[in-house]
């Protein structure tokens, strides 16, 4: 595996995985899912601070740059890059502006992250020129509003990766405490056990850790609660525990009649 700081170094035509780092098995599946694409893996590691809408969150989000070698080499990667901001913002770049989706749930939550987002996607994209990028169903609206701006670039999505306990795996998850880490089994559960919104949400309350952001279903290609013609549902969950964000969301099977 190729460590590089210039993107001039990459191949094109790659597959590629871009990452905040802190790198963990959800990680890791993205880039088993790339290595189907094409022998060369890029993964990019970059905390881009156009997308934290929140200082503090920026300062504390875990950077493990040592371990993040060791991992993507085991998972496959054949070329880890770690950008610079001025590579990925030099002066003058376009910031670009989310779809309409974007200020819905984690927009309406997050003002600017998702600005923020498909900026660095863009300038990441090209300065890559991958034929392939992978993206976790784990950022589900996130997914959505990439595969807008995307174009050239095939968008593959890619399942969620839990821990044992049912917990959608974070780079976040690490700043639980060990209570918290229980309570946010809360999440996992209510999102395979319930059958309705209503249930959904009841059970998410059962958990007095838990603060609840949302907990809606939607349809999964407007974001807008389901209809007569919506084809796929999706229950999404957002939420804090001990000051921790919280993500997670699940198909929601139709009902047999
Ligand atoms: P991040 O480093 O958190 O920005 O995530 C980088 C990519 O990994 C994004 O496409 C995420 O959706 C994806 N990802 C993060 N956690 C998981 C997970 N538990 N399962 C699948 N994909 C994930």
């Amino acid at each position: 595996m190729k460590v590089v700081t210039n993107a001039q170094e990459l191949p094109s035509a790659c597959a590629f995985v871009p990452t905040m780092g802190a790198l963990h098995a959800g990680h890791g599946s993205l880039f088993s899912i790339a290595k189907n694409y094409t022998d060369d893996v890029v993964a990019s590691i970059y905390v881009n601070p156009l997308q934290f809408e929140n200082k503090e969150d920026l300062e504390k989000y875990p950077r493990t740059p040592d371990r993040d070698i060791e991992l993507a080499q085991e998972f496959g990667v054949t070329h880890l890059w770690f950008p610079t901001y001025e590579e990925i913002y030099p002066e003058g770049f376009a910031r670009l502006t989310a779809g309409p989706i974007s200020n819905l749930y984690e927009g309406a939550s997050r003002p600017g992250h998702f600005d923020g987002v498909v900026t660095v996607v863009r300038r990441l994209f090209d300065l890559v020129k991958p034929k392939v990028a992978i993206f976790g169903e784990k950022d589900f609206q996130q997914l959505a509003l990439i595969r807008e701006i995307a174009e050239e670039v095939e968008i593959i999505a890619a399942p969620i990766i839990r821990e044992a306990d049912g917990l959608a795996m974070s780079s976040r998850n690490v700043r639980l405490d060990k209570e918290g880490r229980i309570a946010s089994q809360v999440i996992s559960r209510a999102l395979r056990e319930s059958h309705s919104e209503n249930e959904l949400r009841e059970i998410l309350a059962s958990e007095p850790l838990l603060t609840v952001d949302y907990a809606d279903y939607i349809d999964e290609q407007t974001f807008l609660p389901p209809t007569a013609s919506t084809l796929f549902t999706r229950a999404i969950v957002a939420g804090w525990i001990n000051g921790v964000r919280l993500l997670d969301n699940m198909a929601v099977k139709s009902e047999v009649k």
